[in-house]
């Protein structure tokens, strides 16, 4: 699967851009703030029908416009697929493919796969649950669109349900109405632990083998799922009677902070390197070096699911790695479309013999190719 050409109307900084994408390699030379992610922020709008960086579609269109277009020519196994893209500042979003519109984003699910590897990923390890759960989120929707669609109606009813926890009706109106709620969210739950358990468990055998060819043998990485309800070697139905039973057992707590204290909201993704947790105490090296195991991880798994390599985006990560990573990584570029961002080209030595486009951004243009 490769990205052939993009094209950009009015989208962040870019007035007018249409570009042909080298099969392989893509690099975009620029300095700070003249592009380089809004371009790779259009390509994975085209992907996942939203942005890595906001969740406000009016921000991608440029400040002066009312809208903003994207189109991309997707090859898969010589099969041309056409995206466009249409946002505008009235909130609306239209999505098609080879020209006909989309009713759901969730059909945008088989058009483009794309992993992408920013800086802000490092996240991923120093951050929150939050954003570790975030991180699973985007990743589970992108082979599982229906889990998605479960995600969000289970943050509907979780919502329902803290606002009635807050309300003002006696602790018995309350506990009545609870029953309902407690019922939707123990089965939407489980399918969701379900999906995570599942995702999570691929995602550590793989990181791991990567991440041990990345240190020499000398890191075994190690991914748990952490949650507040039993899942381990459970089916759905002992998960959903656990998630049932726990959600009732905490009814009074809950009553008191006026929130819901267990469920898979409350998720993590527990890190260890050699048996140590490493979100407390990993190096910025090792770190960085977690989050790219896990991104080729998450690579392989696409390809396992989809039959097919996804685009790999690289944000201003490559140069940054050291040697050893950074000739690690170059021997994955044959497999995969690959676009990379960096300030300048040093640190992309190891790039020199690779078959590839350069191009050079400035202020929303590409002023040079080569
Ligand atoms: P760095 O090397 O610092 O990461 P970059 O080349 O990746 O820089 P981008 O984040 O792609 O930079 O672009 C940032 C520029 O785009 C900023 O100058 C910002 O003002 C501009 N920009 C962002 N959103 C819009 C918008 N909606 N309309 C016009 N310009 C925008
Ligand atoms: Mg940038």
């Amino acid at each position: 699967m490769y990205i052939e050409n993009i094209r950009l109307i009015n989208f962040r900084n870019y007035n007018s851009l249409n570009i042909k994408l080298n099969k392989s390699m893509n690099i975009f030379i620029g300095k700070n703030a003249q592009g380089k992610t809004n371009l790779l922020e259009s390509i994975y709008l085209c992907a996942t029908g939203g942005s890595f960086r906001t969740n406000k579609d009016r921000e991608l269109i440029n400040f002066n416009k009312r809208e903003a277009y994207v189109g991309a020519n997707i090859v898969l196994n010589g099969i041309e697929r056409f995206i466009e893209i249409k946002l505008d500042r009235n909130g609306q979003k239209r999505v098609k493919i080879n020209r006909v519109e989309l009713e759901n984003l969730r059909e945008l699910n088989s058009g483009l796969n794309v992993v992408i590897f920013s800086p802000e990923d490092l996240k991923i390890v120093k951050g929150g649950p939050a954003e570790r759960r975030n991180f699973l989120d985007t990743s589970i929707s992108q082979i599982r669109p229906v889990y998605r669609y479960n995600l969000n109606r289970y943050n509907k009813i979780l919502y329902q349900r803290n606002n009635l926890l807050k309300s003002n009706k006696s602790n018995e109106d309350i506990i009545n109405l609870l029953e309902i709620f407690d019922i939707q969210m123990s089965k939407i739950g489980t399918e969701i632990i379900l999906n995570r358990r599942e995702f999570i468990k691929k995602l550590s055998d793989e990181s791991q083998t990567i991440h041990r060819q990345l240190t020499s043998g000398e890191e075994l990485l190690d991914l748990d799922y952490i949650s507040n309800v039993d899942f381990y070697g459970k089916n759905k139905y002992e998960i959903e009677n656990d998630l049932l039973k726990k959600l009732k057992f905490n009814t009074k707590k809950d009553l008191i902070i006026g929130n819901t204290e267990v469920g898979p909201h409350r998720d993590d993704i527990e890190i260890k390197i050699n048996n140590i947790d490493t979100r407390a105490f990993a190096s910025q090296g090792q770190q960085r070096t977690i989050v790219l195991s896990i991104k080729l991880a998450q690579v392989e798994i696409l390809n396992m699911e989809k039959g097919v390599y996804p685009v790999l985006l690289l944000d201003d990560v490559f140069s940054e790695l050291d040697v050893e990573r950074r000739k690690y990584l170059g021997r994955s570029f044959s497999k995969m479309q690959t676009i990379i961002t960096s300030t300048d080209l040093l640190g992309l030595e190891e790039l020199e013999r690779i078959n590839k486009s350069v191009f050079y951004i400035d202020k929303g243009e590409i002023i040079y190719e080569e």
